[in-house]
């Protein structure tokens, strides 16, 4: 079950996966009304229910209707995967976990000092997930300094790491030692042409360049980066990669990122 505004292309690629691997379940999407929301995960659990996607606006309140949290969803506090485990109903977060999948191909982030733009629900999914994983500094640049502030207090203060905020105003250059610059911002959504506010010159041949749109799957950020000998990693990736988590989760078995992945761009027209 998806609860919230989970779209069709979705729903296809979970679905591809059950196929492939022989099993008769299904994923299926439901509009829920906030108020709503406890008899809706009380319902899913007395049905049986395997667990659930959440989105927006349910990922923070759907906490409150639960009976625990995984390391990196207590951390960050908000919620996007439920899984049952025997009787509970446990909250994940897989969205900064696809992330790191998708980013690890192109380099580990141990260690590693990174550019973050954005503060909102991906980028402090994205910002958790790597501070678990051992990054070392993360500099979060934000239009809205409250948004940023917050987030960069968490990653010190709950994750120990270095990290600063950067309000975000005019073209911001990418300090020299960065190994990591993620957009995890909404800019460049349904538009190939939006453009962040970077100094490219400040990119360097061997950074890793990342960003969480995936419709267009090669955002113009992307595209620029890739023109200076950055090694991009796009944010369909990262999409495929929660799906497969969270099948994961559910079902016990690993499913087949590329079957999952072919069935998201034929459903995104891709
Ligand atoms: P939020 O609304 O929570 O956050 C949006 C962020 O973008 C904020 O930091 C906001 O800054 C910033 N922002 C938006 N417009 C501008 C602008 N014009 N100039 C500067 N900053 C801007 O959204 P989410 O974090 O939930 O989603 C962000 C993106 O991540 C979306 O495109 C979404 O599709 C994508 N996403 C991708 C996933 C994947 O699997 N690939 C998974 C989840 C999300 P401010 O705080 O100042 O408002």
């Amino acid at each position: 079950m998806s609860v919230g505004a989970a779209g069709n292309p979705t729903v296809a690629m979970v679905e591809a996966a059950f196929l492939h691997h022989g099993l008769p379940w299904r994923y299926i999407n439901m509009e829920v009304a906030p108020a709503d929301l406890g008899t809706a995960v009380r319902g899913a659990k007395a049905m049986g229910f395997r667990g659930f996607n959440c989105s927006l606006p349910h990922k923070v309140s759907v906490i409150e209707h639960l009976d625990g949290l995984g390391e990196s969803a207590a951390a960050m506090g908000a919620v996007n995967c439920v899984v049952r485990r025997g009787q509970e109903l446990i909250g994940e977060n897989t969205d900064g976990k696809g992330f790191l999948k998708s980013l690890e191909t192109s380099i580990d982030p141990r260690g590693k000092s990174i550019v973050l733009f954005g503060a909102g629900g991906a980028a402090r999914a994205v910002a958790v997930e790597l501070g678990l994983a051992g990054a070392r500094r993360i500099t979060v640049v934000n239009r809205s300094g409250g948004r940023g502030a917050e987030l960069a207090g968490l990653l010190r203060d709950t994750l120990k790491l270095e990290s600063e905020l950067v309000v975000w105003s005019g073209d911001y250059v990418v300090p020299d030692g960065t190994d990591v610059v993620i957009n995890a911002t909404s800019i460049g959504l349904y538009d190939p042409d939006a453009r962040l506010a970077v100094d490219l010159n400040s990119l360097h041949p061997g950074m890793v360049v990342a960003d969480v749109v995936f419709n267009p799957v090669t955002t113009r950020f992307l595209r620029e980066a890739a023109e200076r000998g950055c090694r991009a990693v796009d944010g369909l990736g990262m999409l495929v990669n929660q799906g497969v988590i969270g099948v994961r989760f559910w079902t016990g078995i690993d499913p087949d990122p590329e079957v999952m992945r072919m069935a998201l761009e034929k459903a995104m027209g891709v």
